[in-house]
């Protein structure tokens, strides 16, 4: 017997009961972005991809080509993905709004990052996307995603594939990593865990660049030749993970800052 607020749903044969609130607004709200991607068909692929994994919000960021016949021909039933794909001009934008960002990659960076398994982002994405939209970014074909772009992420996620060949088609590593997050959707049975407030990703980047501003102040940082330490500061922040009111005192500490060195 189900639940008033719950409704079933058959997968494979199991049956599942669901809150219902999961159903209609957790998946919705998960949002695959594709950076620059060069092969028209990758993105009816991957928008076939996220449907058959009940994903629908798809952005596409300064594509080599918009969508055409061929992204049609691979999005086959997924025609609706397609056509309600937003597409913007930087990742940034891609990101706004988003509380937690996770960025794709085939190979581990030399600066290390925050990482998550797939499984593990699958269930990061679904304790937090009853908070706000969150948000898994694709690279490139060719060379993936530039490392400013892997820094605007929180976590990296990589899939653990053959290392002797590790790159997926796009496409198939949207189709893996949209799994994940399928399968944590349909294993979680409440929404009861409060998950901490964290600030959105515009947030965030206005906080580094208020950081980058007030250090320019204090001439810790140099117009012009940052070098490496806004790089190591992100990572320490992405790493830590600042809650909003964390957040609001860092900025309020950069304030305060700012005026003492304006009166010397
Ligand atoms: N040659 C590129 C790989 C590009 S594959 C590189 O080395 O970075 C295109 C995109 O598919 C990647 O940017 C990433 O978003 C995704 N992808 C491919 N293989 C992946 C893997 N093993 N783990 C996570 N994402 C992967």
């Amino acid at each position: 017997m189900l639940s008033r607020n719950s409704r079933s749903i058959h997968t494979c044969g199991k049956l599942y009961n669901k809150p219902y609130i999961q159903n209609e607004t957790m998946l919705e709200n998960i949002r695959v972005v594709l950076v620059n991607t060069s092969h028209t068909g990758n993105i009816g692929s991957a928008a076939r991809a996220m449907k058959t994994m009940g994903l629908s919000d798809l952005y596409l960021v300064d594509p080599i080509q918009p969508p055409d016949g061929k992204s049609s021909a691979m999005a086959a039933g997924a025609g609706d993905v397609l056509g309600n794909a937003t597409t913007v001009a930087t990742l940034e934008e891609a990101v706004a709004g988003c509380g937690l960002v996770v960025g794709t990659s085939a190979r581990s960076r030399t600066h290390s990052w925050p990482m998550l398994d797939p499984r593990q982002c699958g269930e990061k994405m679904i304790a937090e996307v009853p908070k706000y939209p969150v948000a898994l970014v694709f690279g490139r074909e060719n060379n993936g995603l530039t490392n400013e772009e892997l820094q605007q992420c929180h976590y990296h996620v990589c899939i653990p594939a053959n290392p002797e060949y590790s790159s997926l088609n796009l496409a198939m590593a949207v189709q893996t990593l949209s799994y994940e997050v399928r399968m944590a959707w349909l294993s979680k049975d409440t929404i009861n865990e409060e998950p901490n407030e964290y600030p959105l990703s515009d947030d965030l980047e206005r906080f580094y660049q208020h950081l980058e501003s007030s250090l320019m102040g204090t001439g810790f940082v140099v117009k012009n030749h940052p070098g490496l330490v806004m790089t190591k500061l992100r990572r320490l922040f992405n790493r830590a993970r600042p809650e909003s009111q964390e957040l609001n005192i860092l900025r309020g500490i950069l304030s305060s800052i700012d005026k003492a060195v304006k009166k010397d």
